[in-house]
């Protein structure tokens, strides 16, 4: 498999010593490229040393999460989520741009946070995102989308939420305000 998008959950032990994670663990992670692709890594704080940063090509340093129970209510909120991973899924590079704004919409939910920027050999910017509850990463290229673009996506965007485009409001029922795609990151200061 040689998708653009790339979702890895951490591991449950690490990677040296075998010892396993436990909720609140420090985790310390990497992230390699070979030709199967991108490779997570995680280590403990213990065995986090030089060779096991070798070859790295993002790291960073988060806290093991146990995996939380299956969200009964708040579903609504999981929307964006789940579409993310459904589109990802697909490995259909005509959802590139939507997954990107979906990616950016839960930075701003603060459900992913960005760890790292790789910029490929081709030119193209890989972010490097991490679930802030499942500790997942999520590889995800910046089509550096312009401004007219942007717009569109974002309308296909809330079409695929099942919410109604802000222009295409009949006065029944209003876009869920929860799921409407914010603006795009370039004025997000804390970048
Ligand atoms: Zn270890």
């Amino acid at each position: 498999m040689n998708s653009d998008w790339n979702i890895q959950a951490p591991g449950h032990a690490c990677r040296v010593c075998g010892q396993a994670f436990s909720d609140g663990t420090p985790l310390f992670s990497k992230l390699t490229f070979d030709t199967g692709g991108y490779t997570r890594h995680d280590y403990c704080a213990i065995c986090w040393q030089a060779p096991a940063k070798a070859n790295a090509l993002s790291i960073w340093r988060s806290v093991f999460r146990a995996p939380p129970p299956p969200p009964a209510e708040a579903l609504r909120k999981e929307t964006a989520d789940t579409l993310l991973r459904q589109l990802m899924e697909t490995e259909d590079p005509a959802n590139g741009n939507a997954i990107f704004i979906l990616a950016v919409m839960l930075e701003r939910r603060r459900i992913l946070v960005e760890r790292d920027v790789q910029v490929r050999d081709d030119g193209v910017k890989i972010r490097v995102y991490e679930h802030r509850k499942t500790g997942e990463s999520f590889l995800i290229p910046d089509p550096e989308l312009k401004l007219a673009a942007l717009a569109h996506v974002q309308e296909q965007v809330v079409r695929l939420l099942g919410g109604t485009p802000p222009g295409e409001q009949k006065t029944a029922e209003p876009a869920t305000a929860t799921d409407q795609p914010e603006r795009p990151p370039k004025e997000n200061e804390e970048r």
